[in-house]
């Protein structure tokens, strides 16, 4: 693979079970000069489970920075690196994205090379809409911190998915309760991939009152939760562009209220309908 330039691919690697692994992926890894890989303790047994035997290198959060500069190095003298992390896809809520920003601003070919990732497993199997959703990553540890964060992304009518670690699924569950209110519905899923992979549905509120929180054994592994967007500020379907230009309008002079009943006289809508879209646009 050696070239004017060397290419940096970004492979994905599975999320728990070594079936995920691609084709592609095998071969490129085999193919490549050096891997740079988050923990290389955790990738040799991943690579020696499909007999790849190139190079490791480490590049992780903590030394991303000056390891990005040696990799840039490598990869202008016309080799080639792919980049993986230790489950998943890279740079999803893990290390890589300074490594591919240089890339690119240096003029370096950077190919993806797609495969599993937990976020896009659970949304796909979360039963919830997929039209358009919001990935969040990790809530912040601390109380304060993860109260504020979930405030923030209240309103966001997106589907949102969030990653958790066991020892906070329960809290994390109860904030998002208190917070969106108990009737969203939402997917919990952990393991996914896996021997002990569970799904459940249900609203924040029945989840959050499930009994199998009560075992250990279902707080451990790794979570994926997917929520339903909020449903107040959603426009509904059946509200056409001119009665939402002609509320807006109106919401510029009148109350909430008083707009909403003048824009049901001039198109016809019902006025609840209306009223709940003018509450959304006063908000937003
Ligand atoms: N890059 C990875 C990906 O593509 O999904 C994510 C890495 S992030 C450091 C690890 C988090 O992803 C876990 O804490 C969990 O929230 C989620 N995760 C990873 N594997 C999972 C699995 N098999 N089942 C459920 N969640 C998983």
């Amino acid at each position: 693979m050696s070239n004017d330039v060397g290419t940096l691919y970004v492979v994905a690697t599975p999320i728990g079970n070594l079936e995920d692994m691609t084709y592609r992926a095998v071969r490129v890894l085999s193919e490549v000069e050096l891997i740079a890989a988050e923990d290389t303790r955790v990738s040799r047994k991943l690579l020696h489970h499909y007999g790849i035997s190139t190079r490791l290198t480490a590049c992780h959060e903590h030394n991303e920075r000056n390891k990005t500069r040696n990799l840039l190095r490598f990869l202008q003298q016309g080799k080639s690196i792919a980049l993986i992390s230790d489950a998943g896809t890279p740079l999803v809520s893990d290390p890589g994205y300074k490594l591919v920003h240089a890339a690119i601003e240096n003029g370096i070919r950077v190919i993806p090379v797609p495969g599993a990732c937990a976020a896009i497993a659970a949304l796909s199997a979360a039963g919830l809409p997929t039209d358009s959703f919001s990935f969040e990553g990790f809530a912040p540890a601390k109380q304060g911190a993860r109260t504020k964060f979930y405030e923030e992304r209240k309103h966001e009518t997106r589907t949102l998915i969030f990653y958790e670690v066991p020892h906070r699924i329960v809290v994390s569950i109860d904030d998002m309760t208190a917070i969106f209110g108990p009737t969203r519905e939402a997917a919990i899923a952990r393991e996914l991939t896996k021997k002990f992979e569970t799904i459940r549905y249900g609203t924040l509120g029945g989840l959050c009152e499930d009994v199998v929180w009560q075992d250990p054994k279902h707080l451990r592994g790794e979570f994926v939760v997917v929520v339903e967007g909020s449903r107040a500020n959603r426009v509904p379907d059946t509200l056409d562009r001119e009665a939402q230009r002609i509320v807006r309008i109106l919401l510029r002079q009148l109350a909430t209220k008083q707009a909403a009943a003048l824009a049901a006289e001039i198109t016809g809508v019902r006025k609840q309908q209306l009223y709940r879209f003018a509450l959304s646009a006063k908000d937003t």
